[in-house]
């Protein structure tokens, strides 16, 4: 029996959007960077996180008086979890009106292999399988080290979605265990990287030349966020980078903001610094869809844009 676990904070079973066909995507915990338009704010820190939910709760004090640690405090806000606690649980089990919900679980990788292989249908009918996203997933390594080449056995394809922020050797150790990545681009200019995601891309668009040397399939998807990456001068840098170091991508994927995460911000309590940004306009799209035809690749799809603007 394997024992090496991973922190996840979501299972997506039915997925059309995380690589080909059907696929079920495991979200992992903990990001290196910090993008501004972060759509998966769970995914940023490794630590499971405590939500109350006000709307259902019904004061009733089960939850501190289960508390070992005494670390529950009642605001008018809803409950604040201290850095007292332990992530213990026994507050969210205690509760009777389910009013404490638990972001994230720690899996091992046979709990995690019983899960995905219950859609092997689906993927074996649709072309599918399944993907690794975040998060940074490559930050837990060790994790997929154990667990691709079981998928593999099962002959279940797997995609790899990475912001390639990790060194070399743990990239280019487990990226070729996997059938498809999907690399993610977004800032040609490293000042601008390091303002709006807060670490430099040498690193990233050092392992996107390994990636293309590789000969190891890849789609790049680039988030066009209005105001950050949404550019002409960024996109043309961007075209100009892959068609130089990754000529064989399959696709380029230019995905437009939304906001539909701004929820998930506010359950989590944190600041979404993006949430009056409006969407990406089609003729800017279609615009830099035409730009980014310089890289050469044929295969560019455009998603998330307003229409008729
Ligand atoms: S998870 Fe455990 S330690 Fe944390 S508040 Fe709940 S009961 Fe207390
Ligand atoms: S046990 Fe649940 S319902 Fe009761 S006060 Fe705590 S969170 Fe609210």
């Amino acid at each position: 029996m394997n024992r090496v676990t991973a922190k996840i904070f979501n299972i997506q079973t039915m997925s059309t959007e995380d690589g080909p066909g059907i696929r079920t995507t495991v979200f992992m915990k903990g990001c290196p960077l910090a993008c501004l338009w972060c759509q998966n704010p769970e995914g940023l820190s490794m630590k499971i996180h405590l939500v109350h939910h006000r709307l259902r709760c019904i004061g009733c004090g089960t939850c501190r008086e289960n508390c070992p640690r005494g670390a529950l405090i009642f605001t008018e806000q809803g409950i604040v979890f201290s850095s007292d606690c332990r992530t213990c649980l026994t507050c969210a089990k205690a509760c009777p009106a389910n009013a404490i919900r638990v972001i994230g679980e720690e899996i091992t990788v046979d709990d995690l292999l019983a899960r995905l292989l219950q859609d092997l249908p689906f993927y074996r009918n649709s072309g599918g399988g399944v993907t690794f996203s975040g998060g940074e997933c490559l930050l837990q390594q060790q994790f997929l080290l154990d667990i691709l080449p079981r998928l593999k056995e099962k002959d279940v394809h797997v995609c790899l979605d990475t912001c390639g922020y990790i060194s070399p050797e743990i990239f280019r150790e487990v990226v070729p265990l996997a059938q498809l990545v999907l690399y993610d681009l977004k800032l040609f200019d490293d000042e601008k990287h390091r303002l709006y995601t807060g670490v430099s891309n040498k690193l990233i668009l050092e392992n996107a030349c390994w990636l293309g040397r590789s000969g190891i399939p890849v789609w790049i998807r680039v988030p066009i966020i209005p105001g950050y990456t949404d550019d002409e001068e960024n996109i043309e840098a961007l075209a100009l980078f892959i068609k130089k170091n990754l000529p064989a991508a399959q696709r380029i994927d230019l995905l437009g903001y939304n906001d539909i995460c701004a929820g998930d911000y506010e359950k989590l309590r944190m600041d979404y610094p993006l949430k009056d940004t409006p969407r990406v306009k089609e003729s800017t799209m279609m615009n830099l869809r035409r730009i980014m035809e310089q890289s050469g690749v044929k295969e560019i799809t455009v998603s998330n844009f307003e229409k008729g603007v």
